[in-house]
């Protein structure tokens, strides 16, 4: 089985900060983290290794510390992995990110890519999507369980929905994004730590993917973030305990008079 998982390095979330002038998070020096969702993506690729046999290809997209996120998942059990980095990538929005992302995976022969459900900085969730129908693939969202047949070489998947859950057959290869639930993630060990600084990460630019600059990063972005700011803190409402219907009814209108709601 070739998995392939696509992983990004995100901000520790008391660490975000916003650059003023491009309106996009401050990557450079901030500590930063594996997005906890796509820790759930590494455990399967490797819990289906560990069935099926095969081997298991982390990639992201980011500044050059991102190599840190690809050697804690070679740490967990990860084959090799491939680091996209070039400043013609940066401030790109999930279509330039998943653009990047489609150019590199079309190098690899896979019969199963798996992406986080979101990542915890753009929590958009549009990046797996986007991925699997530039590549033109069947897409699995959400998936909470997976059952591989690798003779027949289908895959069953039990996917999250708001009122319960799908049970979705499909032909591979397929892309699937993972949710909290699905497994739990193993902590690397010591050795598992040691043996990833020997595991394969390879580095491509825009130029080794053959793309023009103008076709990936903010140039190639089709989102403008134009303002990010922390929203208002949410003012403290009121309780009204008042257990007579209409003097209940005198405190709302009293509120909402005072809000000049009405
Ligand atoms: C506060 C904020 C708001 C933003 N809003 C938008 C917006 O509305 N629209 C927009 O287009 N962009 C937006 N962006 C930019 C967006 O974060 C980037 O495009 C980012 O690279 C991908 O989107 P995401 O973070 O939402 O990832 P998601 O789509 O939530 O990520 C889902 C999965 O895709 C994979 N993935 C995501 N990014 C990478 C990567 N760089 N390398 C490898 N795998 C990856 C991971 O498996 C991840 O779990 C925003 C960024 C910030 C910080």
């Amino acid at each position: 089985m070739r998995i392939v998982v696509c992983v990004k390095q995100v901000p520790e979330i008391t660490e975000v900060r916003i650059d003023p002038v491009t309106h996009t998070l401050v990557r450079e020096g901030v500590p930063s983290i594996l997005n906890p969702f796509d820790e759930f993506a590494v455990e399967e690729a490797l819990r289906i290794r560990e069935k099926h046999g095969g081997e298991v290809t982390v990639v992201t997209m980011g500044p050059p510390q991102a190599r840190e996120a690809l050697l804690k998942c070679l740490a967990m059990g990860a084959d090799r992995a491939i680091l996209l980095t070039d400043r013609a990538f940066a401030g790109a929005d999930t279509w330039a990110t998943a653009y990047a992302l489609c150019l590199a995976i079309k190098r690899l022969e896979y019969d199963i890519i798996l992406c986080g459900k979101q990542a915890i900085d753009g929590d958009t969730g549009q990046v797996g999507p986007m991925l699997a129908e530039s590549l033109g693939i069947p897409q699995i969202t959400f998936a909470k369980k997976v059952e591989i047949d690798a003779n027949a070489s289908k895959i069953v998947a039990h996917r999250e929905t708001e009122d319960g859950h799908e049970v979705i057959e499909c032909r591979l290869p397929v892309l699937l994004t993972a949710i909290k639930g699905l497994n739990e993630p193993r902590i690397p060990s010591l050795m598992g730590v040691m043996s990833a600084t020997k595991k394969e990460i390879r580095t491509m630019t825009a130029a080794d993917l053959g793309v023009k600059p103008e076709l990936v990063g903010l140039k190639g972005s089709y989102t403008e973030v134009v303002q990010v700011f922390a929203p208002e803190p949410r003012k403290k409402g009121i309780v009204i305990t008042e257990t007579d219907p209409e003097k209940a009814a005198g405190k709302i209108i009293e509120f909402l008079q005072n809000e000049s709601l009405i």
